[in-house]
């Protein structure tokens, strides 16, 4: 009674991605909060992530030198 492959942890994909790393500190020990978001236990800090867009390839500058 498989329905085509399950994707790992997804539900919905109403979820966001969970972070690896505090972003302050960069401790692993990260726990979701119940009003959105991530929060570090090393540092104490909350923080949320948020999905701007997809990236651009054309936005980038290859050469990345500035004249
Ligand atoms: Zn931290």
């Amino acid at each position: 009674m498989a329905h085509g492959p399950v994707e790992p942890g997804g539900r919905g994909g109403a979820r966001a991605a969970s972070p690896f790393h505090c972003p302050y500190c960069g401790d692993t020990d990260l726990w979701p909060r119940e009003a959105g978001g991530w929060e570090c236990r090393s540092c104490l800090r909350a923080f949320s992530l948020q999905f701007l867009g997809p990236a651009a390839p054309s936005a980038r500058t290859p050469e990345g030198g500035a004249s």
